[in-house]
């Protein structure tokens, strides 16, 4: 404790010294929740995000840390809708930034789209540092300092986009999103794609496309899709997102009463 009474996250942090051993059986989900630590005390996530990620491995948990049969039709259908679109976006916060920074790029690189870095907590210092991130993992004219525009419908810093970027696109990929930001594209006529692991998130109800799986799995597949679909248009017209989020919740409550096959 500090003498105003509580500890700083950075007092607390360990993550540097932390060594997981790869038998650990929750290794992985252990290496993520590192990562976000040292994503905060670089700068890159918000202390918020910390409490994103844990409602997100809350349902990772509950859906196996797998890929789902559910996630994977949704990343299909995003493939398609990213496929067609004119102007593709892929919207990155501090949390995508740091799970998922090399596979975004890849991802955008492969689909030529727009990279924006945009931020539910908007700082400038934030925005420079997950930019940079990403230019070291090959990003290019990654758009988000310039901030040259407004979502319509939002108030204060949270609207601010890029007019190259989120404005002028027609479909944004925006994975962890706030739920009145997806409301406010939705209503701008954007096709919103989301990666959320909370199927009743508001953003999971109102997005167009909702995969609910991790960021970090959820981002390679998509991109695996896009080189494998043929007929996009044929995809997206059989889409029920409503009823792939319902598919979603019913597979947890499953798992969750066959838990203990008694
Ligand atoms: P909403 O505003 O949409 O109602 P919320 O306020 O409950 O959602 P936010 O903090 O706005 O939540 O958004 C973060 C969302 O991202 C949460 O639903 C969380 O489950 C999800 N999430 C966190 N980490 C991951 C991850 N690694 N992969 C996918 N989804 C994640
Ligand atoms: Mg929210």
């Amino acid at each position: 404790m500090t003498s105003k009474g509580f500890a700083t996250p950075k007092r607390f942090a360990t993550s540097k010294k932390l060594v997981i051993p790869k038998s650990h059986p929750r290794y992985e989900s252990l290496m993520l929740r590192n990562l976000i630590v040292e994503g905060m005390e670089k700068g890159i996530v918000h202390i918020t995000g910390l409490i994103a990620h844990g409602r997100g491995e809350a349902f990772d948990y509950l859906i196996g840390e797998k890929t789902q049969l559910f996630a994977d039709e949704a990343a299909k259908v995003s493939a398609a809708y990213l496929k067609i679109a004119k102007k593709p976006v892929i919207s990155v916060n501090g949390n995508t930034a740091i799970l998922a920074g090399k596979e975004i790029v890849k991802l955008a690189e492969e689909i030529d789209a727009k990279i924006e870095v945009n931020l539910f907590h908007r700082s400038e210092g934030r925005i420079r540092k997950i930019v940079e991130l990403l230019e070291k993992e090959g990003g290019k004219n990654i758009l988000g300092l310039e901030g040259d525009a407004l979502i319509q419908g939002i108030e204060h810093d949270r609207a601010i986009c890029s007019y190259e970027g989120i404005y002028s696109g027609d479909v944004i990929l925006v994975p962890l999103e706030d739920g009145d930001r997806c409301e406010a594209l939705k209503k701008m006529g954007k096709v919103v794609l989301t990666v959320d692991l909370n199927p009743l998130s508001r953003t999971a109800r109102n997005a167009d496309v909702t995969i609910v799986d991790n960021v970090t799995r959820a981002i390679p597949n998509i991109r695996k899709h896009y080189t494998e679909i043929k007929k996009p248009e044929e995809i997206i017209k059989k889409w029920n997102n409503r009823k792939n989020l319902q598919n979603a919740l019913d597979f947890i409550c499953k798992r969750l009463k066959d838990f203990f096959h008694c």
